[in-house]
């Protein structure tokens, strides 16, 4: 029997009209392997009317511990059901195991725990002066900002979502999701731990289908929507800002990147490649701080190539819950095509293709898979397109560099600025390099290592605001000034 994915509004599954579904296919073997349900224009509204009426309920006069409470409860509820949350994050994504188990589930459940907490610590202010009457207290109280619009992405779905919806929820307000198209199953399985755990209905509702002419559009034009939190392209996020201008509403975005790695000599070798590696290969290179660019000093150059290739050579392509797999498929065969499209043009504009380029040789049944091969060029020209635009695919391209001045110019040649990872043992340099690179992220002899109360987000293109600790609730609640003469 197929599985029927569907809409969730004021804490109930919508009723499915078959006129409006669309089939999710895998793309590990290109097997249909569910029915969605696509949300109408009237169950979007419907959805943002529930969250708006839940702002008036018992969820908006509760106190911070008491939503705390609520919240540690989802998350309790969520790795009550982990292997049920493994088992839809892996069979929308494709994705090896090792990656959902230890990543991206569990960061999902620790979204809710330590937003809960933080939402009891966040400092506000306080201002004593002297008017003409005497002394005048101001200080600061904040309050949720409504109803939030949730937009996310297919690459990391469940831990992108809660990564949003932890901080809206521990801030008071109410959230509407839309996920993403290719990976609807966690958000919707989430619903049903929010009812479990006795979250008030409407507070969490979940509408799926496209963006524009679909669900997205009919989220973030919907006038009951307060403001909207986004993580995507960039091209995407500028018709998101167009229509929240309607309304004057405030966004936060999560946006598109092209990152450079940069490997100076006195690395420790290594731990470097295995970074690299990470960097550019972890979950198929669809990571938005995913590395496409690495400067390596000349001296280490062809060491740090050799190794790099071996290690990329000896992935395992295979079933994602299969234990030996350590590589997975893209999200879909679209995106394969215009990963393939770039492998193919990086060849027409003159890169010396290292290793891959191209499809793999898969068993016949993983035929009708999103498969490519991760792929290591050379030798591109300064203006080929591999070197500016965003591929999120399992590629990158190695350059010799001799100057610290001028790698560091070419890594902040880009509209984007989300972050960059630096490799070397001299703490001088380490802290330099960091500090000249322009974007929000940087990590030094490390990659997609995350304290969670850190800020994170992109400079330039790559993004408006800040998301982790307590930069989250600076979107998510309005700060309220209290002027009182004493
Ligand atoms: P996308 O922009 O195509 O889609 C993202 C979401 O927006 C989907 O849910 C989609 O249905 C919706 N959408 C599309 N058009 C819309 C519209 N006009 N109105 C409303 N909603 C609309 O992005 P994607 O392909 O799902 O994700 C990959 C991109 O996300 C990459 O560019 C990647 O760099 C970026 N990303 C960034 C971060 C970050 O933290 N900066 C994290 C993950 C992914």
């Amino acid at each position: 029997m197929t599985t029927t994915i569907t809409n969730f509004v004021h804490g109930e599954p919508v009723p499915v009209d078959p006129t409006h579904t669309y089939p999710l296919v895998s793309n590990v073997d290109g097997r249909t392997t569910a029915v969605v349900h696509e949300a109408s224009v009237d169950t979007v509204d419907a959805a943002v009317r529930a969250a708006r009426a839940a702002l008036k309920g018992p969820w908006g006069k509760m106190s911070v511990p008491e939503r705390a409470e609520l919240l540690h409860e989802v998350a309790r509820g969520i790795n009550a059901r982990f292997d049920e949350f493994v088992a839809a994050e892996l069979a929308d994504t494709g994705q090896p195991l090792h990656v959902i188990e230890h990543v991206f589930v569990p960061r999902g459940a620790a979204n809710f725990d330590i937003f809960a907490d933080i939402a009891k610590n966040v400092p506000t202010e306080a201002f004593e002066m002297t008017a003409k009457r005497g002394p005048v207290l101001n200080y600061a109280i904040r309050r949720p900002k409504g109803v939030i619009g949730v937009i996310c992405p297919w690459n990391a779905p469940f831990l992108l979502m809660t990564w949003k919806v932890g901080p809206a929820l521990a801030s008071g307000n109410t959230v509407v999701v839309k996920p993403s198209e290719q990976t609807p199953r966690t958000t919707r399985l989430l619903a049903d731990v929010m009812r479990d755990a006795g979250v008030p209905d409407g507070v969490f509702n979940v509408v799926h289908g496209f963006g524009p002419g679909s669900a997205g559009e009919f989220l973030t034009t919907n006038p009951g929507v307060d403001a909207i939190t986004f993580t995507g392209e960039t091209s995407t996020g500028e018709a998101i800002m167009r229509v929240a201008a309607k309304g004057v509403r405030d966004v936060s975005f999560e946006l598109g990147g092209k990152n450079s790695g940069v490997v100076f000599a006195d690395c420790d070798l290594d731990a470097a490649v295995e970074g690299i590696f990470r960097a550019a290969f972890l979950n198929t290179g669809q990571v938005c701080l995913g590395t496409e660019k690495v400067y390596v000093e000349r001296p280490i150059f062809e060491a740090f190539r050799d190794k790099l290739v071996q290690r990329v050579e000896a992935v395992r392509y295979g079933r994602p819950d299969d234990e030996a797999t350590t590589y997975g498929p893209l999200i879909n065969l679209e995106h394969r095509d215009k990963v393939l499209g770039y492998y193919q043009r990086a060849v027409d504009e003159g890169a010396t293709v290292v290793t891959g380029g191209g499809v793999p040789e898969v068993p016949d049944e993983l035929k009708g898979g999103a498969w490519v091969q991760p792929t290591i060029w050379t030798g591109a020209p300064e203006d080929a397109a591999i070197l500016h635009e965003e591929i999120f695919g399992p590629c990158c391209h190695l350059e010799p560099f001799d100057d610290e001045d001028a790698v560091l110019a070419k890594v902040n040649d880009t509209p984007y600025g989300l972050s960059s990872t630096v490799w070397t043992q001299n703490l001088s340099r380490a802290h330099r390099v960091a500090a000249a690179i322009d974007v929000g992220v940087v990590y030094v002899n490390s990659w997609f290592l995350r304290d969670l109360r850190t800020a994170f987000g992109g400079a330039k293109q790559s993004g408006i605001g800040r998301e982790g600790g307590v930069h989250s609730f600076e979107f998510y609640t309005e700060t309220k000034n209290i002027c009182v003469q004493l």
